[in-house]
């Protein structure tokens, strides 16, 4: 544990200059404002520092503004792109005249699942283990009012595919390059994107993260894969915030750009965020047993509460209309909610790598990364435990390809949500199992329906999309 003092040691050791103070909004992404060191004090770790919350997606009206940061000692970390040396804190939003923690910040929604999940006495921590894929491109033009139809995505990789004539880091191009969908996972020079990987890993690295891997990823637009290792709910969100953060910094610094949106390029895979979790007491691995695949009864039940909520669920997991553009046959992203041992075609996997009993967990496949961290895998652990309380058996596994299943088989077998529109309505009908433990408040579940609806569903439908341009232009 970091304290105040030792946050403030670190300061003076390291000749810090400026506080970069941090939080979330409510689609999940990282703000930040910047003090100078020198009003860093123990009264700003105390009483905060005050700020405008209604200009925040998703947050407070303009007549109940005024919000407090809390700067949380134990997650400084010292930021490795400003010139001005600088210190970053994650911070907890508070209503400065009651001090309670704010129902609409994501990461007070995550705190309060992990401290309900202790208060059950199923477990007393649930670890998440997230596998987030993104694209890295050179270059991407659209138009921000969206009133025409058109938008323009280059990649160093796009030569083969689209006949550009492309450098990347300076070096022309020299024609070796991957084919459709061969991303997975030939050595260098084919895979060009090595050397900017590493710099993300090893940033990764430099800021504390546990690295476990990085590679290519099988579509051939740029796409890669970090992984991290598992940890506790709490503090994988934090880290998925730190890990997106430097993944855009470190594209940006070689003129790359990076986006996490999860079906960029039509026809290749999408990136999906593939959610290992596991429920904890102690040193004990609540999910291994001697039932299918070497789970336990409960896990078992945690797999019945996840495909029972999955179409709620995904409200959260996958939460833009891009979302499910991925989430369609022939692409390894899963479409049926079924459950399997060896199986990626099933939105929950229980992966076989290890025999060893702490290493059995759940892997749910649907979550792609632009959701927002702290609320997916607040949602996704209650579901898991909501299956448990109600012992909600699961049914059979599907250990067949389901791609390759015939119609009658597959029509038993229910569907991913095929909308975004689709899963917040889903999310309308059943979300008693977020406000256990007042987690999810009623307020924030209709927040997040109501935000998401406006801005994002209806916003796009409304608007000419470019390929209908394509279809229809000269009708
Ligand atoms: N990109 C795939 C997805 O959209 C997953 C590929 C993999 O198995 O890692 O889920
Ligand atoms: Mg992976
Ligand atoms: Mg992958």
């Amino acid at each position: 544990m970091i304290s105040p003092q030792d946050v403030l040691a670190l300061c003076r050791e390291k000749d810090v200059k400026a506080i970069d103070l941090r939080f979330t909004d409510l689609p999940g992404l990282w703000q930040h404002f910047t003090i100078p060191v020198s009003k860093l004090d123990d009264d700003v770790f105390e009483d905060g520092l005050g700020f405008d919350g209604s200009s925040i997606r998703g947050w407070q009206a303009i007549n109940e503004s005024d919000m407090l940061l809390v700067p949380q000692s134990d997650t400084a970390k010292l930021d490795p792109f400003p010139e001005l040396p600088t210190l970053s804190m994650i911070c907890n939003v508070q209503d400065p005249i009651t001090r309670e923690d704010y129902t609409r910040d994501p990461r007070n929604i995550a705190r309060k699942a992990s401290n309900y999940l202790k208060s059950t006495g199923i477990a007393d921590r649930c670890l998440i283990g997230p596998e987030a894929e993104f694209f890295i491109f050179d270059e991407v033009r659209y138009d921000q009012t969206a009133n025409s139809g058109h938008y323009h995505l280059d990649s160093i990789e796009g030569v083969w595919n689209r006949g550009q004539d492309m450098t990347f880091m300076g070096k022309p191009n020299l024609g070796s390059q991957l084919r459709l969908k061969e991303g997975y996972s030939p050595c260098p020079p084919a895979d060009q994107l090595q050397d900017l990987r590493n710099e993300m890993m090893q940033t990764m690295i430099d800021c504390g993260l546990d690295v476990e891997c990085q590679h290519h990823e099988v579509a051939t637009g740029g796409q890669a894969e970090i992984d991290l290792k598992y940890g506790d709910l709490v503090s994988m969100a934090d880290d998925m915030c730190l890990y997106k953060y430097i993944v855009k910094n470190v594209a940006y610094k070689h003129e790359k750009t990076v986006t996490f949106m999860p079906k960029p390029i039509y026809g290749d895979n999408g990136s999906g965020m593939h959610t290992h979790i596991s429920f904890w007491n102690g040193d004990h691995p609540l999910f291994a047993g001697n039932s299918y695949a070497s789970l336990s009864e409960e896990a078992l039940y945690a797999i019945g509460g996840i495909l029972k909520h999955a179409p709620a669920l995904l409200a959260f997991t996958n939460p833009t209309t891009n979302s499910y553009k991925r989430l369609v046959p022939g692409y390894e992203a899963p479409v049926n909610l079924a459950y399997s041992q060896r199986n990626r075609s099933a939105a929950c996997r229980i992966p076989m790598y290890s025999p060893n009993p702490k290493s059995k967990r759940i892997e749910f496949r649907c979550p792609d990364p632009s959701s927002n961290p702290y609320l997916a895998f607040s949602a996704l652990m209650m579901a898991a435990l909501d299956g448990i309380q109600n012992k909600i058996h699961p049914g059979d596994p599907l250990d067949k390809d389901i791609y390759d299943l015939e119609p009658e088989e597959l029509a038993n077998v229910p569907k991913t949500p095929a909308s975004l529109s689709e899963a917040l309505e889903a999310l309308s009908r059943d979300h008693e199992f977020l406000l256990r433990g007042d987690v999810f408040t009623q307020d924030v579940i209709n927040t997040w329906i109501s935000y998401k609806k406006e801005n994002e569903v209806d916003a796009l439908a409304l608007r000419p999309h470019p390929y209908e341009f394509c279809l229809y232009y000269d009708v």
